[in-house]
């Protein structure tokens, strides 16, 4: 009996360690997408069936398994369609398993109930630890109508509930213990890998991410012979911004700056903060008169738009925006950043508020 549950611990152990390798990039607790609550629901339908078929035997006729702690996890993290999920695959795969009769009815049945209490508790606002308790009462008043009605005689009923709740409540709670470790380790590297390639103001990507964004991009413009377009952005008279409204009303119109650069340009291309007020954006598989045209609706939705600089003051800005193009107009790909930065340095000297792009017979480079 011992080694059946150290070997229902192992499964349970398992399944959460290979789910962490699964959830690292995605939203986690409590922010979940649908698609992923469902994922979530399945997955934990497998793991009840799994341990149902690795029941514990505690006396010759009476068994225990670990189905409603699969349930139990899908409800917590996963709230009430991942919990009514998981109940309904694992009671169906008890008729399957043990056929139409009525021990695989009461299993449905209680699953069913179990998958709906759950997910009913999980809909509350209430702490995790709250939850569990509750969750953990709910099935202890389930269970007691069901339970061993197969036992016949007095003593083995006693010995059988003692080990069946006892159980349930240590392998429960150290799933849980086990489940929010997993959660929190999760939530930490998502963190770091963010901190690590995200601007912390805009939320843009910051010069370490661009340029692995670029050396990645333009190994693959190369081997595919596509073409790439580049955007190089400066504030016009930043500095005058800070000395008039201060530095807080600058870094407000920097973050304003993210949304209208992500909303005109295209979901895949990459919107990077260089540092100051500079920016970059890498448009994918862009043309030199394609890039024209998007820099020229960027410079326009930025003069056109009015930036909150405090609860109820708006100021206006411009910007200037130097393109590179490959092939066309830069032939090595590696010139294209240097290449918009000389066309932006024409654009900041020949009045601002503009877009040049960046001529290699123009420039004589
Ligand atoms: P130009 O039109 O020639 O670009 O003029 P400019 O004033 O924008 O150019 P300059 O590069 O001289 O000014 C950039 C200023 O940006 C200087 C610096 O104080 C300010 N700056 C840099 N980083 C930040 C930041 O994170 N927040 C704020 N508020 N200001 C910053
Ligand atoms: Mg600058
Ligand atoms: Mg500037």
């Amino acid at each position: 009996m011992i080694l059946s549950f150290f070997q229902n611990a192992c499964i349970l152990i398992a399944s959460m360690s290979a789910v962490q390798h699964f959830i690292r990039n995605k939203k986690v607790y409590p922010d979940m997408l649908l698609k992923s609550k469902i994922l979530w629901g399945v997955y934990n339908a497998i793991l009840g069936i799994i341990l149902m078929i690795n029941s514990v035997p505690i006396t010759a006729d009476t068994f225990i398994d670990f189905r409603y702690i699969a349930i139990l996890l899908s409800s917590i993290y996963g709230g009430i369609l991942s919990s009514i999920i998981s109940s309904i695959f694992i009671g169906i795969f008890r008729f399957l398993y043990l056929g139409i009769s009525n021990i695989s009815l009461i299993g449905l049945i209680d699953a069913l109930l179990m998958g709906i209490g759950f997910g009913i508790i999980a809909l509350l606002k209430l702490s995790k630890k709250s939850k569990y308790i509750y969750s953990m009462l709910l099935f202890i008043m389930i269970s007691v109508i069901v339970p061993f009605i197969l036992a016949r005689n007095q003593p083995l009923i006693v010995k059988a509930v003692i080990v069946y709740y006892s159980g349930y409540l240590i392998v429960s709670y150290l799933s849980i213990k086990y489940a929010e470790y997993i959660l929190e380790t999760v939530k930490i590297y998502q963190r770091l890998k963010n901190e690590a390639t995200k601007d912390y103001l805009t939320g843009l990507n910051n010069v370490r991410q661009f340029d692995n964004s670029f050396n990645d991009i333009s190994q693959m413009i190369i081997r595919k012979e596509k073409e790439l377009s580049m955007l190089f952005i400066d504030v016009d008279f930043f500095k005058k911004i800070n000395d008039t409204y201060g530095h807080d009303a600058g870094d407000a119109i920097l973050k304003g700056l993210a949304p209208i650069f992500l909303n005109t340009c295209r979901t895949y291309d990459v919107v990077s903060r260089m540092g100051g007020e500079e920016f970059s954006i890498i448009l994918l598989d862009c043309s030199e008169s394609k890039a024209v045209k998007i820099a020229e609706r960027l410079r326009k939705n930025v003069e056109n738009n009015d930036f909150y600089i405090s609860d109820d003051k708006t100021i206006k800005i411009t910007i200037s925006i130097g393109i590179s193009s490959y092939p066309r107009l830069t032939s090595q790909i590696d010139d294209l950043l240097e290449n918009a930065d000389i066309a932006l340095y024409e654009a900041k000297n020949t009045g601002r508020n503009k877009v040049v792009l960046f001529n290699n017979e123009k420039h004589n480079v």
